[in-house]
């Protein structure tokens, strides 16, 4: 048995593309959804990640501005910056890219974001609204899960759903998310007994666990939908050839780039499991995406007539 491979990419798409037609719609009315980004400091991995950012703005019409405070900004400047942008009514949505510089207070600077305006669905009462099944802004990545799983057709009510990672911006808010659509679900992590016995367990498992290939075939049971979230890069030869040995297309990225990158999950388990998503291409994409969708439902809940079918999806 082979695994359906579920494509991120093109669901992202069409979200996009959802996302751009309601803009477009709006438009009509007078309002342009807009996002603000803040990358502070100089992190390549960020300007890399704001830059498809800004780009994705763009693409579905969303207005968005770039902030870039210096790498010596403190606490303080960042908390003025976020008070002027809680206050622009033009802005809906405020992205504070993460890691900020050290000497920076990035829980008080996070906290300091209206939730009405918190895209990135990180603050304590989007969390509280998200825990309490009341509309909010939710995480990203892990609504990206969610979306992934229901534009493909994978039923989650009543099912047994696994989630091995508990961080607040993955493992947590996916097993919320999985729970209030009715699945029963069980969270792991590093003080787990039995971690294959309890993932083996799963109808629908959520690997987001920060560790190059560690979900093998003997973490699953046959037939059960993985979601891979999982996002390292290998660049020891040794640990490539064991994770992809034989894999022509992948050799070859990996001599052009000495690097490939590798999720949680081994490529192995796609011989066990009913679906599994790629790395890259599965969930990735859909985090963007989603960004775009949390601006668009940001300006709705605040100056639009309230919520859509999309924004209630
Ligand atoms: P994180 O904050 O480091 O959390 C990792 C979680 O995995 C922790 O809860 C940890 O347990 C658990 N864990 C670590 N080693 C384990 C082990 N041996 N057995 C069981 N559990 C273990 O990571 P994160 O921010 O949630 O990210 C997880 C992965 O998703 C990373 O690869 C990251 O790059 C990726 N990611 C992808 C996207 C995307 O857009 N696709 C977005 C965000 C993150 P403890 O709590 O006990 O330490």
């Amino acid at each position: 048995m082979s695994a359906t491979i579920l494509d991120g990419t093109k669901i992202a798409q069409q979200i996009r593309m959802e996302v751009a037609a309601e803009v477009q719609t709006l438009a009509g009315t007078g309002l342009r959804p807009g996002l603000a980004v803040v990358l502070a400091g100089h992190n390549p991995a960020s300007e890399i990640y704001v830059r498809g950012k800004v780009k994705a703005c763009e693409e579905v019409g969303i207005h968005s501005e770039k902030f870039t405070p210096p790498e010596s900004c403190t606490t303080a400047d960042l908390l003025a910056l976020i008070e002027e942008l809680n206050r622009r009514e033009e802005i809906d949505g405020i992205l504070v890219q993460l890691p900020l510089p050290s000497q920076v207070d990035a829980k008080k600077v996070l906290f300091a974001v209206d939730p009405a305006k918190d895209v990135d669905g990180f603050h304590p009462v989007n969390v509280g609204f998200l825990s309490t099944q009341r509309p909010g802004l939710v995480p990203c990545t892990p609504a990206g899960v969610i979306e992934v799983l229901k534009r493909s057709h994978i039923p989650i009510a009543g099912r047994e759903a696994v989630v091995v990672g508990r961080s607040d911006i993955v493992g947590k808010p996916a097993a919320m998310l999985l729970l209030n659509a009715n699945a029963t679900v069980t969270v792991c992590h590093s003080k787990t007994h039995d971690l294959p016995g309890v993932c083996r367990r799963a109808d629908i498992l959520v690997a987001a666990i920060g560790r190059a290939g560690m979900i093998t075939r003997d973490f699953v049971k046959p037939g059960v939908a993985v979601i891979d979230v999982g996002m390292n890069s290998v660049t020891d030869p040794a640990e490539f050839q064991r994770f992809f040995a034989g894999n022509a297309k992948r050799e070859e990225t990996f001599r052009k780039k000495g690097s490939t990158l590798i999720g949680d999950v081994h490529p192995e388990v796609a011989e066990v499991a009913g679906a599994l998503t790629p790395v890259p291409g599965g969930v990735g994409p859909l985090t963007i995406a989603m960004l775009m969708f949390n601006t668009l439902k940001a300006a709705k809940m605040r100056r639009g007539s309230g919520v859509s079918e999309l924004a209630r999806a």
